[in-house]
């Protein structure tokens, strides 16, 4: 077929296209001075950055179009509605949903048009008076490029009924379809939603007629959105919101499916249609179906029941009555803890011996989570609770197993797990090792900072089928390649599976793969992982895809090497010559309010909430997306939500009893670089050296090659410069609270505490240096950036952490130690000589201030400069080869 296409297509600063596959488009309605008094109060008040946050919530809590509506009597509807619209636009988190301009009066109308961004939508007109100025305004709304929302209204009354409202429907599209020329895919009805079980008669089919209407609407006139406000429908049930929860689902449940697409409905007073108890829900139909004479007599009847009873959230515990199995394997496959041992006891009746439970019941169960996720029915978060109640199932099992004393124990194979020597980042590990437990792999964990010795030893003698390696930091890459080494040195034969954030296929094949005659593969996410151990472990699989990998590994190495074209570099000398330069004497530096060294000793956690990125939280989790839109992500969303729901619990815990404290030190101190690439800190006469490394590649004729201390005024300049340094954690008290969770069986919650600390130590680095900016050194003190620019670090100046790309020594950590002594301090400490920091939710870095200043990467540099570096810090070149391996080497 070859129709065109006509979507209703509205944008703020993304779009918003609505196909036929669209789910229902729901429009917030905080923002309208009739829906909402606290909004009322805040316009009237002038406070517009409060105002401007319920637009933002509005967006956060799922709202795909912004109703703004500015009505009021005492208001001047149409300055305000200008003032708001022109401050959402300034705000992207909230400008990147399209605008519903509402009002009854065409003049605040067009002032919106006039200051809206994107594609709007006008709210609303009709023929009320008459076809002239139905046209008129129309005409106009189509020269804005909007789309109009058409209220079912004409010059004799509002439409209250089936016939009158697609008779007025069917006139307002002819007009503005044959008249006006509008595009019809921009029109949206709206049909009037009417309150139902009123008590009168003639509003018995209310609800009804507007189902009805909308399926011929949606049927006749083609390409026409519906629209309506729900809550109306339930109005004569205010101050019951279990009913009226169940009226507006029940009532949207039939709607949409007679095409109603778009409404404002508040998301909190809805329930969820499956979870409506069965009576409340046969009581609701017949009211909004019109289906019996004493439809609302009867409900009006269970609503005084259900009134005095305190609302709770009413839960579907039907599957509550279906045989054992499906009930353990529904417990699995939902995370509900609350019900297994109770089922777990019932299934030991059944059993003849105990260990049956878990390899016939609990692992049908896992089989299903498995295939689930597998599919990518399932996300990460669903299956790590999963194995909380697998977790909790064999707890309660296992004094049953003991005592029978047959803990022969059949596992699909034994996998021992670790984070290598030097790093101390576990949460990716720990995902997998959950992950492969359901799998009904027996793990091994080793921990972490675990030398290769014990690896080797333990794998050995626990006869281990794989041995996982994990590592965040880019030092751990070059430890994995030393275990690969020794384990091909000590010709055994243990499959190496490589993971954690800073490795990748193309290291493993190139570094790794090469010093180990058997099998290296790169894991990936927990999902790929739990693929590739079932191949790598099936009996008549195994051979083949070790084979194959081998080929795969060897294909990706020749080619990605055949790619790195020869690198040249230019000597050290020529790179400090082709340095980028400053013109200091025109530089304004601005010396620090308060220099010398400043400790916070405990920071308040509500004050770094709104500093916190949380997109990475997401990530930790495999679900992939910018916070918040992903909470509205067609593929991730729901899972997203369900997460974002699970971590407020532990994030209430963490603020309300304080169960993590965070610290941390900073200082601001003169400073001058020189000629070799050392920044000179003075702190009270002492000296420190930031030592740093400068980029040495060859580049086009013209370009520079940077090092940190371009951005520090030179001794020679005789200007007075200066720099920072910090150390944060958010960290303290984290080994308590996962111990806690451990002792409870609860990974989900172990995981979600780490990964909750590491984003409070993230929000307090972010937080810190904005301080520091604006109060402590000062130079920004009127800088005004909304968080999402803070996290795109729009800021002046930058603070580049030890082992990045811009400073890739993690050994020069130390130094910052030692200047602001950190550990005593703040209790940070350095393990293994500096690569790593414990707690593990902390950060460390520098503050340069200087508007150049811009963050780089130094790339693979020369061994003229290697040997110059190891000379600068006083380390003999072996020692400083083997820490700047893997990513800085050369020739
Ligand atoms: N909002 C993120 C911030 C962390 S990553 C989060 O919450 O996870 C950004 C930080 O990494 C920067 O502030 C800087 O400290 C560091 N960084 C990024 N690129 C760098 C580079 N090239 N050299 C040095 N440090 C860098």
């Amino acid at each position: 077929m070859n129709t065109p296409t006509k979507y209703l297509k509205l944008s703020g600063l993304e779009p918003l296209v609505i196909t036929p596959e669209s789910n229902f488009v729901n429009v917030g309605e905080r923002t309208n001075v009739a829906g909402s008094k606290k909004f009322l109060r805040l316009i009237n008040e002038g406070k517009f950055a409060e105002a401007l946050d319920i637009a933002r919530n509005q967006v956060e809590g799922g709202a795909q179009i912004l109703d703004v509506n500015m009505d009021d009597g005492l208001l001047d509807g149409r300055e305000s509605m200008i003032k708001f619209l022109n401050l959402i636009a300034s705000e992207p988190d909230i400008a990147r949903v399209p605008i519903m301009i509402d009002s009854s009066r065409w003049e605040i109308l067009e002032a919106g048009l006039q200051v809206v961004q994107g594609k709007s939508v006008v709210n609303s007109i009709s023929l009320k008076n008459g076809e002239a100025e139905f046209i008129e305004q129309a005409k106009i709304i189509k020269r804005y490029g909007a789309a109009v929302i058409v209220m079912a209204f004409d010059e004799v009354s509002q439409a209250d009924n089936y016939q009158r409202r697609i008779e007025i429907a069917e006139r307002s599209y002819r007009i503005l379809v044959d008249k006006v020329d509008f595009p019809p895919e921009d029109i949206i009805f709206d049909l009037n939603i009417f309150p139902v079980a009123t008590g009168m008669e003639e509003h018995r089919r209310n609800a009804i007629d507007f189902i009805e209407a909308t399926r011929w609407v949606r049927e006749n006139l083609p390409f026409v959105s519906v629209s309506g406000g729900v809550s109306n429908v339930s109005f004569s049930f205010r101050g019951n919101d279990t009913v009226r929860e169940a009226m507006h689902s029940v009532f949207l449940y039939h709607a949409i499916k007679a095409g109603m697409n778009m409404g404002i409905v508040n998301p909190t007073m809805l329930e969820v249609y499956d979870e409506i108890p069965s009576e409340l829900l046969e009581l609701v139909e017949d009211v909004i179906l019109d289906r019996r004479d004493d439809a609302t007599e009867r409900l009006l009847d269970y609503s005084e029941k259900v009134k005095s009873v305190k609302k709770e959230k009413t839960e579907d515990l039907s599957w509550r009555e279906q045989p054992l199995q499906e009930r353990i394997t529904h417990s699995l496959v939902k995370g509900i803890d609350r019900f297994i041992e109770e089922d777990m006891a019932a299934a030991l009746q059944e059993a003849t011996r105990p260990l049956d439970v878990i390899e016939i019941n609990l692992m049908t169960g896992m089989s299903v989570v498995g295939d689930l996720f597998g599919s990518g029915k399932m996300f990460l978060p669903q299956v790590v609770k999963s194995a909380r109640v697998m977790k909790r199932a064999v707890a309660y099992l296992e004094p049953f197993i003991e005592a029978e004393k047959d803990a022969t124990k059949p596992s699909n194979g034994k996998i021992l797990l670790a984070t290598v020597k030097g790093d101390v980042h576990d949460i990716g590990k720990n995902i997998v090792g959950v992950v492969l437990a359901c799998n009904n792999y027996e793990i091994i964990d080793l921990g972490v900072m675990v030398p290769c010795e014990k690896i080797i030893q333990t794998a050995i003698e626990e006869k281990v089928d794989i041995i996982g390696l994990s590592g965040l930091i880019t030092p751990s890459l070059d430890e994995m390649e030393y275990v690969a080494s020794e384990l091909d040195r000590q010709n055994l034969d243990f499959p190496l599976l490589i993971g954690g954030a800073t490795t990748s296929k193309a290291h493993t094949a190139v570094k790794i793969a090469p010093k180990y005659k058997n099998t290296v593969v790169h894991g990936g996410d927990a999902s790929r992982t739990v693929n590739i151990v079932n191949s790598l472990l099936s009996p008549d699989k195994s051979s083949d895809y070790k084979k194959e990998l081998k080929a795969e590994y060897a294909e990706f190495r020749e080619k990605f090497l055949a790619r790195q074209t020869d690198k040249e570099y230019i000597s050290i000398e020529e790179a400090r010559q082709k340095r980028f330069k400053i013109d200091w004497k025109n530089e304004r530096i601005i010396p620090p309010k308060k220099l010398g060294i400043t400790v916070i000793e405990d920071q308040d956690f509500r004050e770094l909430l709104p500093f916190v990125d949380w997109s990475p939280f997401f990530r930790s989790w495999d679900l992939h997306g910018r916070f918040p839109n992903i909470l509205n992500d067609e593929k991730v969303g729901e899972q997203a939500r369900e997460l974002w729901a699970d971590a407020q619990i532990i994030l209430n815990r963490i603020l309300d009893e304080k169960l993590l404290k965070a610290k941390a030190v900073f200082g601001l101190f003169p400073a001058n670089s020189n000629d070799r690439d050392d920044i000179i800190v003075d702190k009270d006469g002492e000296k420190f050296v930031f030592r740093t490394l400068r980029q040495q590649l060859k580049k086009s004729e013209g370009k520079e090659y940077f090092a940190l201390s371009d951005f520090i005024a030179p001794e020679q300049s005789g200007v007075q410069d200066y720099i920072g340094a910090f150390a944060v954690t958010a960290g303290i008290g984290t080994d308590e609270l996962v111990n806690y969770y451990k002792q409870k069986n609860d990974d989900y919650s172990t995981i979600m505490a780490k990964a909750l600390a590491d984003r409070f130590a993230e929000a307090f680095a972010e937080y810190l240096h904005w301080r520091v900016r604006k109060e402590y050194w000062g130079y920004a003190s009127d800088e005004n950036l909304t968080n999402d620019e803070l996290i795109d670090e729009e800021y002046k100046g930058i603070r580049p952490a030890p082992g990045y790309p811009a400073c890739p020594d993690h050994l020069e950590r130390a130094t910052i130690w030692e200047l602001l002594k950190v550990k005593e301090n703040t209790g940070i400490e350095l393990m293994d000589a500096g690569l790593a920091m414990y707690p593990t939710a902390a950060v460390s870095g520098y503050y340069i201030g200087n508007p150049n200043a811009k963050y780089f990467g130094v790339g693979k540099i020369g061994n003229d400069q290697l040997r110059d570096y190891a000379e600068r810090k006083g380390v003999d070149l072996d020692f400083a080869t083997k820490w700047l391996r893997p990513n800085l080497i050369g020739r």
